[in-house]
């Protein structure tokens, strides 16, 4: 089938990739409609690889889609054929200890599509585990379908951070997941955001999103304005959405006295941590890899517009300009929040 394939570092193709998938009893086999381009796929398209994970064959792009059932398999009883969905790109290992603990997205052994080897769903199909898709609320679009997978991030990260109502928020970094985190944290009971960037026009759009206020720390600083906001306490919780050492200091100047601050953004190196400066305030430091168990939370709080993504999709493609859309989207233009292929 037709494919948008990595086939090295740098190089992208769209071509004819043979693959072929059984459909388990289990399986459902979904024909994609929408599918979004993360800062993960630009980084193996850039870089080649991340982390430990490296591209060594040609490799599928993509891992947040949704689609439209094609087919199911015999067990199958919560999803029909035509119904709308979106995917959960991570399937564990069921008898993983991490797994029967409810921990599955640590599963060392989890295939996450488009992380090597395994491939992702650029391409116009792709068969499923059905306990991994999920049916859209009839309000919510392809595109919004295909926003669950980064807001999954988001809202795995509020819970993390146990908010409570009336909150102050604090989100470093207003990139497509600091955005998500930004609504998650104000859907679990923040009073209010505080978004930080250096680019002017995503802090506006993060402005139009809610109760958020924009920090532009080219200009301003973030402590000042956000002790000024408190009384001088600071803020109750704190995300980290860019993964950086001033990200995590700046996370514990502005957290207040027993805070919490939740790391989100991931390091492309080890960051050093002032151990002090979390102690003299006893902060509670939270981490997460990805999320478990949240896509029905996604899609609850999109489907009643408690959350809306809309604001967040600034670029769209046809599936025959993906390569286009992939060149875009490493340009990182000030203006761009999510790019996303229409299948
Ligand atoms: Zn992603």
């Amino acid at each position: 089938m037709n494919a948008l394939v990595l086939e090295a570092k740098g190089r992208l193709s769209l071509r004819d990739f043979p693959i072929h998938e059984g459909l388990g009893r289990h399986d459902v086999r979904v024909a994609i409609r929408c599918v979004g381009v993360c800062g993960s796929d630009v980084h193996y398209y850039r870089h080649g690889a991340i982390g430990p994970f490296v591209v060594r064959e040609p490799m599928i792009l993509g891992h947040e889609a949704a689609g439209v059932v094609l087919e199911r398999g015999s067990a199958v009883t919560h999803l029909a054929v035509g119904d709308r969905v979106c995917m959960e790109p991570g399937v564990p290992d069921p008898h993983h200890r991490t797994t029967r603990l409810g921990l599955y997205n640590l599963d060392p052994g989890v295939r996450f599509w488009a992380t090597p080897p395994v491939h992702g769903c650029l391409r116009p199909e792709v068969v499923h585990p059905a306990a991994f898709t999920f049916r859209l609320p009839d309000t919510v679009s392809f595109a919004e379908g295909a926003m669950v997978e980064p807001l999954a991030v988001g809202i795995h990260a509020a819970n993390k951070a146990r908010l409570r109502p009336g909150d102050v928020g604090v989100v470093l970094g207003a990139g497509p997941i600091g955005m998500v985190t930004a609504l998650a944290a104000l859907a679990g009971g923040c009073s209010r955001v505080f978004i930080t960037d250096i680019q002017a026009p995503k802090l506006e759009i993060a402005a139009s999103l809610g109760p958020i206020t924009p920090v532009d720390v080219r200009c301003q600083k973030l402590a000042e304005v956000v002790l000024a906001a408190t009384d001088g306490w600071g803020a109750d919780v704190v995300f980290d959405a860019v993964g950086a050492p001033h990200s995590v200091q700046q996370a514990l100047e502005v957290v207040c006295p027993g805070g919490c601050v939740v790391l989100v953004g991931m390091p492309g190196a080890p960051v050093p941590l002032d151990v002090v400066a979390a102690q003299v305030k006893e902060v509670r430091l939270e981490s997460i890899f990805r999320y478990a168990h949240v896509f029905p939370r996604a899609l609850a709080l999109l489907g009643s517009r408690r959350i809306d993504v809309r604001p967040l999709l600034t670029d769209r493609y046809p599936f025959d300009a993906s390569i286009a859309a992939f060149d875009y989207a490493s340009a990182m233009r000030p203006t761009s929040v999510k790019v996303q292929i229409d299948l």
